[in-house]
């Protein structure tokens, strides 16, 4: 390469973030942090432990997971290009390549089976938190690198309350973060058996091929593949043939349908709200029973926060025991947008205490101030570099300090405080210890 050209190449460059993808700022991380709190808190009191898996996978993991046959597989996966990294071992295998995660649940059950968590007391619950990645196109509320917030109840019996303590946990941390117009929409999709829904799937298929004139390429092409997600259709105009159709409720075998109806018994006796929606589905085989959803206000067509299911056959498929599994996985970023939307979220990230300094003295006893303050718990802004009162003030107020801490000569020479409250400029004067215990108090109080 010509010296000019290198120097060419050096010249400054913007970059920006990846379409579909964003950085997360102050003060929005503050809320996402609370969210992620309130799920920790919350979860645990519901006996769940946190699992934090690996962002990149085999790609077959997920096939088979998710399904090859979901737009996730078949279009929308972040995979490194065969023999992208020779020194992988599971990539020098012809034709195994690697996977950045679509979604979590895949990566939970293989965990489950890897750790041999069947010897564990069973169900085993687990939940995870982090980012995922699909090729969409991006809109509002749709990202290609996203986060979810999901859990997973593994093994045990096969029993309705299961899935009702589940959701109960959901609509309790829905609740706690302060989420408005919530609602949970629940259905039951049986099980894959010909006198259950291969029965009824047959049925709907044939309803469909003799509407299939009126429906779009999409369904139409559905009616081979997977009948199930022509119900899921959002187009106008198949609305009206959509509901004419049969439905699953009336084809379930009485063993899906007593344990739907003991989910809703379940449901009711946890207080729990819902309304039954017969064309939430899933298409794959091993999802079956229960399914759910719920949406909140704000988020227009993308309403969906949380989405989520039984699927007791899929640790077998991914070669572990027949075992049962039931999970959901909220989309964290639709939360943040609909409680931002109803300004609950609103998070001001203000300093308790901003330390306005003057002179070399001053500055020591300040550096001190500022260390036991942090220690006691308060956000704390020590400027690095001095500034005239006047200055300093103006800028604690433009950070929404509630107090100013005012250390100059005098205060350092007399062991007497300034504290200032920038809400009604009111001053007192107060020792170092009497200080902190009337922060301690009047934060206490608020
Ligand atoms: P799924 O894993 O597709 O069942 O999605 C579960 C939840 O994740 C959805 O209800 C959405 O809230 C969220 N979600 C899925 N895909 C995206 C995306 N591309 N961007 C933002 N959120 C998403």
């Amino acid at each position: 390469m010509s010296e000019g050209a290198a120097k060419k190449e050096e010249k400054p460059r913007k970059f920006q973030a990846i379409r579909g993808t964003r950085d997360l700022l102050p003060p929005e991380t503050a809320l996402w942090n609370r969210v992620e709190q309130t799920a920790h808190e919350v979860f645990v009191t519901f006996g769940f432990g946190e699992i934090r898996p690996p962002i990149f996978e085999l790609t077959e993991l997920f096939a088979r997971a998710v399904g090859g046959d979901t737009d996730i597989v078949s279009k929308e996966m972040y995979t490194f290009a065969p023999g992208y990294d020779p020194n992988s071992e599971e990539e020098s295998v012809p034709g195994r390549t690697l996977t950045l995660r679509p979604e979590a649940t895949a990566s939970v059950c293989r965990a489950y089976i890897e750790h041999n968590m069947q010897q564990l007391p069973q169900p085993v619950k687990l939940y995870y938190m982090g980012p995922m990645f699909r090729r969409e196109r991006p809109q509002k509320g749709r990202y290609r690198q996203f986060y979810q917030i999901g859990a997973e109840i593994l093994g045990g019996p096969d029993a309705p309350a299961i899935d009702a303590e589940l959701i109960e946990m959901l609509m309790t941390f829905f609740e706690r973060c302060g989420l408005q117009g919530t609602e949970l929409s629940i259905n039951s999709i049986g099980h894959a058996a010909d006198n259950c829904r291969r029965g009824y799937v047959a049925k709907l298929r044939e309803a469909l091929t003799k509407v299939k004139d009126h429906l779009g390429r999409d369904s139409l092409r559905r009616i081979e593949t997977n009948p199930l997600r022509v119900l899921d259709s959002k187009l106008e105009h198949e609305q009206a043939i959509v509901e004419k159709l049969p439905r699953i409720a009336d084809h379930l075998c009485e063993d899906c349908k007593t344990h739907y109806a003991a989910v809703k018994r379940e449901l009711e006796l946890r207080g729990v709200i819902y309304r039954e929606n017969w064309r939430l589905v899933r298409g794959l085989d091993y999802y079956m029973r229960t399914t759910f959803e719920i949406t909140a206000q704000g988020l227009g067509s993308q309403n969906a926060v949380c989405g989520g299911g039984r699927y007791d056959g899929l640790v077998e498929l991914l070669g572990g025991p027949p075992t049962k599994g039931i999970g959901f996985a909220i989309g964290e970023d639709r939360l943040m947008l609909s409680l931002q939307e109803s300004a609950k979220g609103a998070a001001p990230q203000g300093r308790d205490v901003y330390i306005a300094w003057m002179g070399e003295r001053a500055y020591a006893t300040a550096t001190r101030a500022a260390k036991d303050l942090r220690k006691a718990g308060f956000s704390v802004e020590l400027p690095p570099t001095e500034l005239k009162f006047g200055k300093a003030l103006e800028r604690a107020s433009k950070l929404a300090s509630r107090f100013a801490l005012i250390l100059g000569d005098n205060e350092v020479a007399d062991g007497q405080w300034t504290l200032k409250t920038l809400a009604d400029g009111s001053q007192q004067k107060l020792a170092e210890q009497a200080l902190l215990e009337y922060l301690r108090t009047v934060s206490a109080g608020s």
